[in-house]
């Protein structure tokens, strides 16, 4: 097993199937244009060796299957059964949830389990103005959908000072009413946000989202696994919800994320745009290609950072988030 100094190693791999978005956050790109394709993107079946070779040398197992939107991919629907067949331990898709309800059927005949959805808003207008595309009761549909059919459902959310702080609590008495586990995201310090003040405007952090959630509920922190990025909540007897604290309380200490881009590259961190192609490998017999990523892991693990995520030019789109 490849491990570091610190004793961390590669456990949990996010694959993003596309780089193409059919939204266009205003945290994630800057201008508002839908991002595309990236040029050379890997097909089903090579993202799929790719996965396999990840499990045996790496360690994976765990899987999470992301984007750009992989709902958007027409690879979605011969991946997410094969994966589900795989060895793994636990498989999820992150989605903005505007194709839910075309994708429902066969997001329920592959057996998956957990879904998390990305959602900013109850306000069709502030859905606009963030998401600068789709449509909220669509994506409200999708997940109505989802817990119909019995999955386990986790709702994203950005908090951003002047876009949707007003959404906190309707957004949390949303989840509570539906027994959805919401989860807070820090804005995080990446992409185009790091070449303007928006970000440091734009922040709410974990203490001020925490004396919003105070105001209506009483809630306890509670135990979360080991390598979850999420700070976990529990209000007695109405459910839970978390706080992913990027900055306010740091995970790169036990972080075990691996990233795979749509065009075939590792990331090791999130906070280094450092990248490690692995599609020469693809072709290879096993044996040979084993040995190969092994380097390229080595490499993707001394790419994390020590205690803190410092910010990166790298876009989540590229990544997966
Ligand atoms: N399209 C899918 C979705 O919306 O879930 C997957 C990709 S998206 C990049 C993954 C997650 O990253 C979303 O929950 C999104 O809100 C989050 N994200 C993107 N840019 C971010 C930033 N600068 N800070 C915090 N979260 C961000």
């Amino acid at each position: 097993m490849i491990v570091d100094a610190q004793g961390r190693r590669f456990r949990n791999l996010r694959v993003s199937l596309t780089a193409a978005c059919n939204y266009a956050c205003s945290y994630c790109v800057p201008n508002g244009r839908r991002l595309q394709a990236a040029v050379a993107e890997l097909g089903a079946e090579q993202l799929l060796r790719a996965v396999r070779l990840l499990m045996e040398t790496a360690g994976i197992d765990k899987l999470r299957v992301t984007g750009g939107e992989p709902l958007l991919s027409p690879k979605f629907d011969a991946f997410l059964p094969a994966v589900m067949r795989l060895p793994l331990r636990d498989v999820s898709v992150t989605t903005n949830g505007q194709l839910l309800p075309r994708k429902a059927d066969i997001i329920r005949s592959a057996g998956l389990q957990r879904i998390n959805v990305s959602l900013d808003t109850l306000n069709p207008l502030a859905f606009r103005a963030i998401a600068r595309s789709g449509d909220l009761a669509t994506v409200l549909r999708g997940i109505d959908l989802m817990v119909e059919y019995g999955l386990k459902v986790k709702v994203n959310m950005v908090p951003m000072r002047s876009a949707n702080v007003d959404q906190i609590l309707p957004m949390l008495d949303y989840c509570l009413e539906r027994g959805i586990e919401l989860r807070f995201i820090e804005l995080m310090n990446m992409g185009h946000l790091r070449h303007d003040a928006t970000y440091g405007r734009e922040f709410f952090g974990m203490d001020d989202i925490l004396a919003l959630v105070a105001t209506r509920h009483e809630f306890a922190r509670t135990d979360a696994p080991f390598d979850s990025t999420s700070v976990r909540y529990e209000i007695p007897g109405k459910g839970a919800f978390g706080v992913i604290a990027n900055e306010s309380e740091p995970f790169c200490a036990s972080c075990t994320r691996l990233r795979l881009s749509s065009n075939g590259y590792l990331y090791g961190c999130l906070s280094n745009s450092k990248r490690h192609a692995i599609t020469d490998l693809l072709g290879l017999p096993d044996d040979e290609a084993r040995e190969g990523l092994r380097s390229r892991l080595t490499r993707a693990l001394g790419d994390k950072q020590t205690v803190q995520f410092t910010g990166e030019v790298t876009v989540m789109k590229f990544i997966g988030g």
